[in-house]
């Protein structure tokens, strides 16, 4: 039997209806985001039902799996030159930096007859993707570029934070986009409808002061799965935190010391110095499930008399000792999964049985 990712699909309901709530009360649109489960249908149609304005993904191959729900779709990636045919296919929206990338587009619109549109981004700081800031004449020279072609239309400006740069998003930072945004409508002349702000880091802004600088779409996926705010980590009221749980295999339960005996290499398998704490002789189990299938980082075990003491490739050692559970070899242990590393690899690994479902109440 695989591991097993078990992904509750009324809980994605609850966090993402509760989103769309307070977003919408602030007469901000929501983009509910499929990335973190690589596009899964399910997933997408139960965002939908939520309520999500818009459905978008980093990948155009996942975009094509949601061709038949009837919902505007946004590519968040920069579109690859050699993609932009399929980008315009299942793409209403693209997120873009480059005039080269859109003139592409444009032409692949063409082709198609169709009109792509196109959200210009700007870094306002965490330097992932963008047009800097500060750099007046490439903004306008982009914008006045992309008005001119004929099948793009240039839909608004976006920023994205705390992904690389791990800043969040403030007064000041959303302020200068705000402020960019009225520069280019006052230039042009031009409506320029959308200001699409961050991303799970602006949600504690939306809970606690409202948007700041006009900010009227917001891309959300690691709290629906998490049930956190990502600017200071906290818990979000009314959200559910255990959306996700992992589920392997006992291979092998044996009572060993805590810390290893012998002389030591000058680092493990995975190039880290090793360090144990003596704890005298504890239940240990080592499940069928490591470093390969998931990032182990974001696993706490349901039951939190259990702690996890390592991994490798193939194995994840936990101390059994305080558990409660009267555990066996062939029996599983249960993981909340609380880390978007751990979601994003667990739903991306082939040695995983992912499985979508609705709690049978
Ligand atoms: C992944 C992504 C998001 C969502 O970020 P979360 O922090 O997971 O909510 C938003 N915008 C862009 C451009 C992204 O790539």
């Amino acid at each position: 039997m695989k591991p097993k990712l078990l992904i509750d699909l009324d809980k994605v309901k609850q966090n993402a209806t509760e989103l769309v709530r307070v977003a919408h009360e602030q007469n901000v649109t929501v983009t509910g985001i499929t990335k973190g489960d690589c596009g899964n249908l399910d997933f997408a149609h139960t965002l939908v039902e939520s309520g999500v304005d818009y459905l978008a993904d980093s990948r155009v191959e996942n975009l094509k799996k949601l061709s038949s729900l009837m919902i505007e779709k946004m590519l968040l990636r920069s579109p690859k030159l050699s993609e932009v045919q399929d980008v315009v296919r299942y793409a209403d929206y693209s997120l873009n930096t480059e005039l080269k990338v859109i003139e592409a587009l444009s032409n692949a619109a063409r082709s198609q007859n169709k009109t792509h549109q196109i959200i210009l981004m700007i870094d306002v700081g965490d330097l992932r993707e963008g047009i800097w800031f500060e750099d007046d004449t490439a903004i306008l020279t982009a914008v006045n570029k992309t008005l001119q072609l004929p099948n793009v239309h240039l839909a608004g400006i976006g920023t994205n934070l705390t992904c690389f740069g791990g800043i969040i998003p403030t007064r000041k930072n959303y302020g200068i986009i705000h402020q960019i945004a009225h520069h280019i409508r006052q230039t042009f002349n031009i409506e320029l409808p959308i200001i699409s702000g961050g991303n799970s880091s602006s949600l504690h802004m939306l809970y606690e002061t409202g948007i700041a600088g006009g900010i009227n779409n917001i891309r959300v996926n690691q709290a629906i799965f998490t049930g956190q705010e990502i600017a200071f980590g906290q818990q979000l009221n009314g959200w559910a935190s255990d959306v996700i749980r992992l589920q392997a295999e006992i291979i092998e339960l044996q009572t060993k010391p805590s810390k290893p005996i012998g002389r030591k290499a000058y680092m493990n398998a995975f190039g880290k110095p090793s360090t144990f704490s003596d704890k005298g002789l504890r239940k240990r189990a080592i499940l069928a499930i490591g470093k390969q299938d998931v990032d182990i980082h974001g696993l706490v075990a349901m039951d939190l008399g259990i702690t996890i003491e390592g991994a490798s490739s193939d194995h994840l050692i936990v101390d059994v000792t305080d558990s409660v559970l009267k555990l066996q070899v062939g029996d599983t242990i249960d993981f909340q999964v609380t880390t978007y590393a751990s979601v994003l690899s667990g739903m991306a690994s082939n040695y995983i049985e992912q499985r979508i479902y609705h709690e049978v109440l």
